[in-house]
């Protein structure tokens, strides 16, 4: 602990009943007027608990006075009950007593560690994404958190761009579902309940477009792309209630969007009318000198508060500069004071004025960390998250055989299965692969082992004994991939391969004759065509959290049939990427895949995706039959029923995503081949048959135009229902009269 911690609450009080609106706008008018210059911008001020706990000639600031005296108005990274209780007493003791604000990067979950957000993505399943991020919340409360920095919402279709692991991959519509889903988790219907903590959408805007995939670097779009594609995650996470926003790093054509006015004044507090507050991103005003954006801190203040970043996350400009600033007539006190009011709504709402402490005490603290029923919802959507990629001669599951190999640098892996951005400090939590394994095996199966190489560089010298193992067994289980640090912020990459000599490994192991069985464990879509090619069959695990060894043996011994589809499209090669399912006839389709003469299309390798998006096999096969369509036009405000019937036609029940595509034929935009509207994840016992009916309404057949307005287009529209955006199994057609 920082300091001697107050004596915790023996027993939890019982929230008061919130606030109304009205009262509380009441109360911050009553608070502001009360508040001098500096203790407004130190409302502003965020810093990170580094900077209490690091040696002195890093800290910034004399911090613990700052808090004393009201200069700080929230923390990042103090974790736990000892330590945020602490420092929230010390806020106390301040003239206003304004309670601080805790934030903290609670990705994927806290000391339950859940599958990286992407992997999540996979399931499909938005019921349990809402719950893996309600476990965050519930436990990084009562660990004393009032505010997570996630859900990442940025659409992302280039995985040399490590973030692609905290989103929810390439798609626009599926990534507006899950950014509901996630901030509903976090946030609960209401800020204010014991269990929840607020959201942040971020990185406010186009982060995920990053040139070249490279952190950090430039992003140019066009007006529609940004509306249409990278847009409306952020816009459901404001319909959703997000209590908060993250600008980001990169710039948007050529502005940083830290100070940015068209993003955060004109389209999200202005069009969106949204009442949160938009934190900056670490650091990122301060950033704004060395983009050549700003001339020095006090002018990137002066462009960031201008521009609607409310809150200062570690920068030190605002605190440094702004009242200075204010007095010298180049910051307008007008926009402090909206900001603060901003900060304040929050913690009015979050109920910090009745309890600064948030009902955190160290015996819940341990109780909820503790809870077990975290770690069944931690396997439930490790196992929705897996993707079985292949199965060649039903592979999969494994039938019991007397000796399984369990071959590879990540079989025996904990850290690694976390991912990055975790919050638990004692990783030997996590299950490995082989651990599970072995536990689920019992005494029927005798399970072998051997590392045959690292993740990262050149030594074959595991192989020999590798290749030993795998001929001692009836079959093998190769967990390669990425280390945990291989992906995520700072971790952009370009070339997304199997690493070191793992693929090399992999062939070796062929060689034997014995079946091999892949589980991939990343942070990315990664590349591997050898195993693509030639193996048995392949599970892609991403990095699946605490639970991950006993939810992928729960897959390879069938005690769960998977059902995850990918959320984002595998390349073939890097040179593909940016690579999307989103793609355009062109004028030069690829008619022929033999005949490429003069089509749009590479000369070098198959023009597909190696897996396409929402691909994902089951241990059943599902047969659709019977499209409908309620009429076969409809006009402006008229809505269409679509019914399908889908049968499960194997010998194993099993879960299935049921995908609706859309086609506009032609438009006063070229529209691209395929767009997903709409899906269904379903639960079907064999032979079993569920009618699945979506609705169509103008709203789905709507795009930016040229002009930017949101608009259908009379015409006629291809309809299209599969398992996948490559696995098209039934088609309609729909007009829209004018
Ligand atoms: C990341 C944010 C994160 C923040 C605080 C930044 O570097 O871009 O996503 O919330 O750090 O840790």
């Amino acid at each position: 602990s920082l300091l001697l911690a107050p004596s915790p609450a023996a027993q939890a009080q019982k929230p008061k009943a919130p606030a109304s609106a009205a009262d509380i706008e009441q109360s911050i008018t009553a608070l502001l007027g009360q508040m001098t210059l500096e203790e407004k911008i130190g409302q502003l001020t965020q810093y990170s608990g580094r900077e209490v706990t690091g040696p002195a000639s890093n800290r910034k600031t004399d911090l613990l006075n700052s808090i004393r005296t009201g200069q700080v108005g929230s923390m990042l990274n103090v974790k736990g009950v000892a330590d945020t209780r602490a420092i929230q007493a010390e806020a106390l003791k301040s003239r206003l007593k304004i309670p601080l604000l805790f934030g903290l990067d609670v990705i994927h979950g806290y000391q339950t560690v859940f599958p990286i957000p992407l992997a999540e993505a996979a399931s499909w399943d938005l019921a349990a994404i809402r719950e893996s991020a309600h476990v965050a919340a519930r436990e990084a409360a009562a660990a004393g958190q009032h505010w997570t920095f996630a859900p990442m919402v940025d659409v992302g279709r280039d995985p040399r761009w490590g973030r692609v692991m905290e989103g929810a991959g390439e798609d626009t519509y599926l990534g507006s579902e899950i950014a509901k889903a996630r901030v509903l988790g976090f946030q609960g219907e209401k800020l204010g309940g014991t269990d929840a903590i607020m959201a942040c959408a971020k990185h406010f805007a186009a982060y995920g477009a990053a040139t070249a995939g490279r952190d950090y670097n430039t992003v140019d779009m066009s007006e529609q792309q940004l509306w249409e594609t990278y847009l409306p995650p952020f816009k459901a996470a404001v319909d959703a209630g997000a209590a908060t926003f993250m600008n980001s790093f990169n710039t948007l054509n050529g502005v940083p969007a830290t100070g940015n006015k068209y993003l955060q004044r004109d389209i999200l507090k202005g069009q969106w009318n949204y009442q949160g507050f938009v934190v900056s991103d670490w650091g990122s005003i301060g950033e704004m000198v060395p983009w050549g954006y700003a001339r020095d801190k006090a002018d990137a203040a002066q462009k960031a508060l201008a521009a609607g970043s409310d809150m200062d996350m570690e920068s030190d400009a605002y605190r440094n500069t702004l009242a200075k600033s204010v007095q010298d007539g180049k910051a307008d006190v007008a926009l402090v004071d909206d900001a603060v009011r901003r900060i304040l709504r929050k913690k009015f709402e979050l109920g910090l004025f009745d309890d600064p402490y948030k009902f955190s005490d160290l015996k819940r603290e341990k109780k909820v960390l503790n809870d077990p029923k975290h770690r069944v919802a931690a396997r439930d959507i490790a196992r929705k998250s897996v993707v079985l990629l292949k199965n060649d001669n039903n592979t999969l599951p494994l039938a019991a055989p007397p000796k399984i190999a369990v071959i590879g640098p990540l079989a025996k892996a904990k850290r690694d299965l976390a991912g990055s951005w975790i919050v638990l400090a004692d990783t030997n939590q996590i299950t490995s692969v082989y651990d599970g394994l072995v536990q689920r095996a019992g005494k029927k199966s005798q399970v072998l082992y051997a590392k045959g190489c690292d993740v990262m560089g050149d030594s074959r010298a595991g192989f020999a004994q590798a290749v030993a193992t795998a001929q001692a067994a009836d079959v093998v289980v190769l967990a390669v991939g990425e280390t945990w640090d291989m992906s995520g912020e700072a971790k952009s990459r370009t070339d997304i391969g199997l690493p070191g000599v793992q693929e090399e490994l992999f062939r070796a192991l062929k060689v034997t004759g014995k079946p091999v069985v892949v589980i991939l464990l990343a942070g990315r879509p990664l590349i591997f065509n050898a195993i693509a090619d030639q193996a048995d069959a392949i599970l892609y695990g991403w990095w699946p959290g605490s639970e991950g060894g006993h939810a992928l043996a729960d897959v390879l011994f069938g005690d769960y049939n998977p059902g995850g589809k990918l959320p984002s499209t595998f390349p073939r090669a890097v040179g593909q990427i940016p690579l999307s399912y989103q793609q355009y006839n062109t004028g030069r389709p690829v008619v022929d895949p033999k005949n490429i003469r003069y089509r749009s299309a590479y000369i070098d390798a198959p023009n597909t995706p190696r897996y396409a998006f929402g691909h994902g096999l089951s241990y059943t096969t599902f047969k659709y039959d019977n499209l409908r369509l309620s009429q076969p036009t409809m006009t402006a405000g008229q809505t269409v029923q679509v019914q399908l019937t889908v049968t499960n036609s194997g010998k194993v029940a099993g879960e299935e995503v049921v995908q609706l595509y859309l086609r506009d034929l032609v438009a006063s935009v070229s529209r691209p081949l395929r767009e997903l509207k709409d899906f269904r994840k379903i639960n079907l016992k064999p032979g079993e048959t569920q009618t699945v009916t979506f609705t169509i309404d103008q709203n789905k057949l709507a795009f930016y135009n040229s002009r930017l307005e949101w608009a259908a287009e009379p015409g006629e529209f291809q309809l299209m229902l599969g398992a996948a955006s490559d696995d098209i199994r039934l088609e309609s057609k729909l007009t829209l009269l004018p």
